[in-house]
């Protein structure tokens, strides 16, 4: 199948011009002005943008947590990213305590073969690592698992302590690898829970008073030092106050090679979301923890200059109705997460390119091409350029549509409420191209589960 989209304003993270793009074997195969190729199919772009599509490097589909798994699988949760024009998801992958990270992979890989609406990667969560289980590492990579992530909090359940981060840092940077962490410091988080449990303290919003941001800036100090030692590229996920990003910036200026991403929901929520009535707080229960407004002009600013590399969901749904319900007398037994993957484009262009805080070249880098090239997808994924995989999303920037669970345009995940319900956006991603072929054409999906293949990821490729 051969595709021929018409004059758009082609836009990555670095061009903006107007022009033609041939697409042939699932690839870009010719850009240029006035192209005349015969072609099996023809979309004319005029007044659209032509943008890559996204990169989502941080969902956890089928993922056990807290007793429940979270509520969308591979086909459910990478059909709702495509709506959202996300060609390219990476996912979590998890090792339970004792398993060898090979069988965890293989567990991940019967979860989405044959499942996905668009093309997927694994990170790997490491849980134990210890010296006989080391080789399983370089494995992973050759498998194309090359990224590795660690956790600071849920001491019990994915805590590692720092031997064991040191252990898997040394060996992730001699491979060429690059480790992720959830920098947040469980053991005294857990300590600050349990007095709030005693004082009676149960509602939703105790998951955020007893989540300080100075212990995610503590976790992510410790995070970067571990790695400067050993030697390794780190990228803290889901960074979400001024604090933590403050450790990234002065790392950053000292030199280390230290990365970051933050999410839409740190960005357009906060903490006033938890001071809703009853138990309406539990669909923003997530780590870290919505934050005092004041947080976000930070992040936006850690975005602009350069500070927070990507923009990710964390998407880790979980029904109101059953699963946050888990949590209704204890805020701890709340599963951790909320919905995203569907939105993320249409609020970061929403609230970054028409509020004026990015370009629209920045728009492209946060949502697919710094993912791409942290994490060993550029520039296959990414881009628009010839000879990479046609994923791309024309892009409407004069389309207003309102998120919520009733707009069959906004809301495919499969959970029952959207955690940016009523929010405006103007600018929408109206067709999404997967390898070359189209898979959501004007809100209806027109693709075929299983038309996504597992990606093995390059090595890390340098410093940016
Ligand atoms: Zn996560």
């Amino acid at each position: 199948m051969s595709l021929l989209i018409k004059n758009g304003r082609i836009i990555t993270a670095v061009d903006d011009y107007h022009g033609d793009v041939f697409i042939d074997a699932e690839r870009v195969a010719v850009i240029g002005k006035d192209l005349s190729i015969e072609a099996d199919q023809l979309i004319d772009a005029t007044g659209k943008y032509v943008f890559p599509g996204g990169v989502d490097p941080h969902t956890h589909l089928d993922m056990p947590f807290g007793g429940t798994t979270s509520a969308d699988d591979f086909e459910t949760g990478t059909l709702a990213a495509a709506h959202g024009g996300t060609t390219t998801l990476i996912d979590y992958a998890i090792q339970f305590k004792g398993e060898s990270t090979l069988a965890a992979l293989e567990t991940w890989h019967k979860k989405a073969d044959g499942k996905t609406a668009i093309d997927y990667g694994f990170h790997m969560i490491v849980t134990d690592m210890e010296d006989d289980r080391l080789w399983e590492l370089k494995r992973l990579a050759d498998e194309g698992v090359t990224s590795y992530k660690l956790f600071m909090a849920y001491p019990g359940l994915l805590y590692v302590d720092d031997g064991t981060i040191f252990r898997t840092m040394r060996k992730a940077g001699e491979n060429g690898t690059v480790v992720c962490m959830h920098a947040e410091n469980g053991i005294v988080i857990d300590e600050i829970v349990k007095r709030a449990l005693k004082e009676g303290k149960t509602a939703p919003k105790y998951h955020a008073l007893t989540r300080p941001t100075r212990m995610e800036a503590e976790g992510t100090h410790r995070a970067i030092s571990i790695a400067e030692v050993a030697d390794v590229p780190v990228y803290i996920v889901h960074l979400s106050s001024s604090d933590a990003l403050e450790q990234v910036t002065l790392a950053r200026n000292r030199g280390v090679n230290v990365y970051a991403e933050t999410c839409p929901q740190y960005l357009f929520l906060d903490y006033s979301y938890y001071e809703q009535e009853g138990f309406e707080g539990a669909k923003y229960v997530m780590t870290p923890a919505l934050r005092e407004k004041w947080n976000q002009d930070e992040l936006w600013r850690g975005l602009q200059f350069g500070d927070l590399q990507s923009i990710a969901t964390d998407h880790c749904p979980f029904c109101f109705k059953e699963q946050k319900e888990l949590g209704i007398d204890d805020f701890s037994k709340i599963p951790n997460g909320a919905p995203g993957v569907e939105n993320r484009m249409a609020l970061v262009y929403n609230g970054g390119v028409n509020g004026g805080r990015i370009t629209l070249n920045k728009f492209v880098e946060l949502t697919s091409t710094s993912a791409a090239k942290t994490f060993g997808l550029f520039p296959k994924k990414g881009t628009i350029a010839v000879g990479s995989d046609a994923d791309l999303v024309i892009f409407n920037p004069g389309r207003e549509e309102t998120i919520s669970i009733k707009n069959p345009c906004t809301h495919h995940m499969r959970v029952d409420y959207n955690a940016y319900e009523g929010f405006r956006v103007k600018g929408f991603p109206e067709t999404v191209i997967s390898r070359g072929k189209i898979i959501v054409d004007n809100c209806d999906y027109v693709g075929r589960k299983g038309d996504g293949q597992f990606i093995k990821r390059g090595l890390y490729s340098g410093i940016r």
